[in-house]
């Protein structure tokens, strides 16, 4: 069984029960595939006797997009759990816990979150989330922290950095994210409705200018180990707890991909609230909840990016020049909203879109969420290099709605 295969049910389970610490003796163990089966297969194994479950998520070796298969490094499967098991050291709590990693199979077996929901998902249920920006503030700061020049040994981070180069993932994120949708690209996705606000994207130099520039950040700026891809979708919640999975295209980049992927999500969410609420003022109501959650989240992130800098900043590097902290932080403002730009409008005319607008049944409502997410993403694309407080981000967010 040890030679790679995509799993069945059956063997799931037969491996389980020899991971001896997980279930009691002799378990009676049912397996269900609950992945969306493009990239992974997630297994949720249960023991009704004694009320024990875990998660077995094995990658494939290509990814179903579009009809068509790509071939895809396994080695995102070490990726994965390795980033899963430094994450939960450094943001204790707000990963899952790694039980077991098989390399041959390409194998992760770890704690059950299913009492949690999708964030994507709570939110399209209009939930709200107190705790949220608390926690991914948290998660942000430690982790990014920690694993950049500022909060580790230099020699040591060229050596982490060398186990996650993550090269198939990045072009992935590369091409739909940086390339595609500023040119008339096959892979591209839209409603033809939109074609004129697609087309416009492909011919605005101004627009092509910052993306590159953010491009560039992407592929070259190796500042800390980023999740990579901190959309709602990698957030399981509950009002009382915050878990972030799904850190298979983790890498060393710009700190502000991760803190803009999830303003980004926010923000999308944002744009569709006149279908997922009944009337416009809940509707308004929810909009100002997002928009205060990014609020706290930015705000949170740098107090404790802040604290953190000064309690345990490198004396050579952190505290080598007065006012280096804050031109750190401004540049890092300024990489998060031209981030959180791209990473929207990719969800509109790129190749993956977001439930919270593809699922809005009325096509003219959906139309009209479609130009305003593109409207906000490139605003806020446009906006990036400029930026100097959070402020400005919901301004130009309410000056396009
Ligand atoms: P992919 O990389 O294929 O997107 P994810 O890690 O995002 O895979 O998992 C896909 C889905 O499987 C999640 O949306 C969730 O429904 C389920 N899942 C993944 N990890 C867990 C977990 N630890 N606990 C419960 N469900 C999980
Ligand atoms: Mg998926
Ligand atoms: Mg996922
Ligand atoms: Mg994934």
């Amino acid at each position: 069984m040890s030679t790679y295969h995509p799993l069945t049910e059956r063997e799931a389970i037969e491996i389980s029960l020899t991971l001896k610490e997980l279930f009691p003796e002799g378990a009676e163990l049912t397996s269900r595939e609950i992945g969306d089966g493009n990239l992974n297969l997630v297994f949720h194994i249960s023991d009704p006797a004694s009320g024990r479950s875990i998660i077995m998520k094995q990658a494939l070796p290509y990814a179903k997009v579009v009809g068509e298969s790509w071939p895809l490094t396994l080695d995102r499967a070490r990726i994965e759990s390795e980033a899963l098991i430094l994450e939960g050291e450094l943001a204790p709590g707000l990963v899952p816990q790694v039980y077991h990693y098989d390399a041959e199979l390409a194998l992760t077996v770890m704690e059950d979150l299913s009492n949690h929901v999708i964030m994507r998902q709570g939110l399209m249920q209009n939930n709200r989330y107190p705790l949220f920006a608390e926690h991914i503030s948290t998660f942000l700061a430690q982790t990014l922290f920690f694993t950049s020049d500022l909060g580790m040994n230099q020699q040591e981070k060229k050596l982490r950095a060398r186990n996650f180069t993550n090269p198939e993932l990045c072009k992935i994120t590369e091409d739909l994210i940086f390339d595609d949708p500023y040119r008339d690209a096959d892979t591209n996705s839209f409603d033809e409705a939109i074609r004129d606000e697609a087309a416009a994207l492909w011919n605005d130099g101004a627009l092509h200018l910052e993306v590159a520039l953010l491009r560039e950040k992407f592929l070259t700026h190796a500042q800390a180990l980023l999740h990579g891809d901190l959309h709602t979708g990698s957030i399981f919640i509950t009002p009382q707890s915050t878990k972030i999975i799904d850190p298979e295209f983790a890498y060393y980049g710009p700190m502000g991909f991760d803190i803009g992927a999830v303003i980004a999500n926010l923000l999308l969410n944002y744009t569709s609230r006149d279908h997922w609420n009944s009337d416009a003022a809940s509707a308004h109501d929810y909009r100002t909840y997002l928009l205060d959650s990014i609020r706290e989240l930015w705000t949170k992130f740098e107090l404790k990016f802040r604290t953190l800098w000064t309690e345990h900043g490198s004396d050579r590097i952190a505290k080598s020049a007065p006012g280096y902290i804050d031109l750190y932080l401004q540049r890092l403002l300024q990489d998060t909203i031209g981030f959180a730009g791209c990473k929207i409008v990719r969800r509109v005319v790129g190749l993956a879109h977001v439930a919270d607008i593809d699922k809005i049944s009325d096509s003219s409502q959906r139309e009209h969420t479609q130009r305003l997410a593109l409207s906000i993403g490139k605003s806020l694309i446009k906006l990036n290099r400029r930026a100097k407080s959070i402020d400005e981000l919901i301004s130009t967010v309410q000056t396009a709605s």
